[in-house]
């Protein structure tokens, strides 16, 4: 058999632990046996990132930015644990937020629906997509702790000296403060990669925020959002099918949880982080959870939404066969695959990228699935089997 071609490599970000085990048996079972796999491999491992003082990863996102798809492992977020574990000369920063970084992108997560695992919401029928504003608000404010009898005000100067103060609040009592801010570039980007990730899913995209109390700050986001809308999405949109509407935060939870799914909801960065932990849990499960980077500039960074799964790599030192979920970290491979055939052309590639996904969603179906699923899952005749042996399963129907 002749395998599937490509004309771009892939930007191959490696990772730890567990995943960076999985990583290669999915290489060695799915897709090295099918594809003539192009990668330009960037080792993120915690070892080569202490040894390269971190150029690595910024080597890696700046090769994404070239070549426009990545496929990522989960990587160690050092702590002060970690630092020892490895003896790091320094704690080195989340690689995904330099990454992030670089890209200037916004992260949407996806659930994978599949029989058997059903969602705590029973209307759910479909995956909703979760966008996340990754910059700014809470995040990156400073807060003051303040006395009783205290003045606070926000004092703008601008760049000619000229100051504008405005009263946050006379403090007869002791009290707190917080100042927050965000910059309307970062709010472009963000509304532009949603735009864009909707067309690419054919999906409603739904936007919301608090603009009826926060009638500057939040309203900034509603109008930055309408207006790119009206001017570079509309009519993308109408042909395409789809709507962009706007609604307040909380007429957005209500319809959500009232809804059949299969859209994308965009949120500010405090909404996106809760209600992304929200929608993975009610859905499921965490190792059922896909991610990707959209650069607003049209640059991909596929990856899986859970962690390095620490726990079980601890056991597979003792010798124990791994058992943690491949899924989507496989789903990962499969996202950057399609993205590179349809950039290239190539659709025995996508079409190969669309097979994996089926196949591996009719394994969990047909009962065939990893311990954390077996778990929860509802089917009646479920067998369990460890890491290598469900990619195994899955290959034999590719
Ligand atoms: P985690 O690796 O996501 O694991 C949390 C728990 O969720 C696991 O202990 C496991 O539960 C379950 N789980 C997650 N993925 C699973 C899978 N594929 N199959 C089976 N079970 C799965 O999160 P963590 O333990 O908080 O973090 C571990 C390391 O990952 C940290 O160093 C952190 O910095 C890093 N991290 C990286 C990323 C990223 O690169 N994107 C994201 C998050 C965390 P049981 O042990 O109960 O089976
Ligand atoms: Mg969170």
């Amino acid at each position: 058999m002749s395998k599937i071609r490509m004309t771009t490599p892939l930007v191959e970000m490696d990772g730890d632990e567990m995943t960076r085990i999985i990583w290669q048996q999915i290489k060695d079972i799915i897709i090295l046996p099918f594809v003539d796999l192009k990668t330009e491999y960037y080792d993120l491992g915690l070892a080569h990132r202490n040894e390269t003082d971190d150029r690595v990863t910024i080597d890696s996102a700046n090769a994404t930015k070239r070549l426009g798809v990545a496929v990522k492992c989960a990587t160690i977020t050092p702590n002060a644990d970690r630092v020892s574990e490895y003896n790091l000369k320094q704690m080195w920063k989340s690689p995904n937020g330099t990454i992030r970084a670089v890209l200037d992108g916004t992260v949407f997560r996806t659930p994978i629906v599949v029989k058997g695992i059903t969602p705590y919401v029973p209307n759910w029928k479909s995956a909703i997509s979760i966008a996340r504003h990754a910059y700014g608000d809470v995040y990156k404010a400073s807060e003051v702790r303040v006395p009783a009898g205290a003045k606070a005000e926000i004092l703008v100067t601008d760049k000619d000296g000229n100051q504008t103060k405005t009263l946050i609040h006379d403090f007869k009592t002791a009290g707190v403060v917080q100042g927050m801010h965000n910059i309307d570039i970062s709010i472009e980007s963000f509304a532009r990669s949603c735009f864009n990730y909707a067309l690419e899913l054919k999906q409603d995209l739904w936007f919301s925020t608090k603009d009826t109390i926060s009638k500057t700050y939040d309203h900034r986001f509603k109008d930055i959002f309408a207006g790119i809308f009206e001017n570079e999405f509309k009519n993308l949109f109408e042909k395409a099918g789809i709507e962009y509407f706007y609604t307040l935060i909380d007429d957005a939870v209500a319809r959500v949880m009232r809804s059949e799914g299969g859209f994308i909801w965009a949120c500010k960065n405090y909404d996106g982080d809760v209600m992304s932990d929200m929608v993975a849990n009610a859905f499921g499960s965490l190792s059922m959870m896909t991610s990707v980077l959209v650069s607003p500039d049209g640059v991909y960074e596929y990856e899986a939404a859970h962690g390095t799964v620490q726990r079980h790599y601890y056991r597979y030192l003792k010798g124990e066969e791994p058992t943690a979920n491949p899924i989507a970290t496989l789903f990962a491979w499969t996202g950057a695959l399609r993205k590179r055939g349809e950039l290239d052309g190539l659709a025995e590639l996508s079409d190969f990228a669309q097979r994996v996904e089926k196949c591996c969603i009719e394994t969990v179906e047909d009962g065939i699935m990893t311990k954390d699923l077996c778990l929860i899952s509802t089917l009646g005749n479920k067998k369990q089997v460890n890491t290598a042996d469900f990619l195994i399963e899955i290959a034999s129907r590719i």
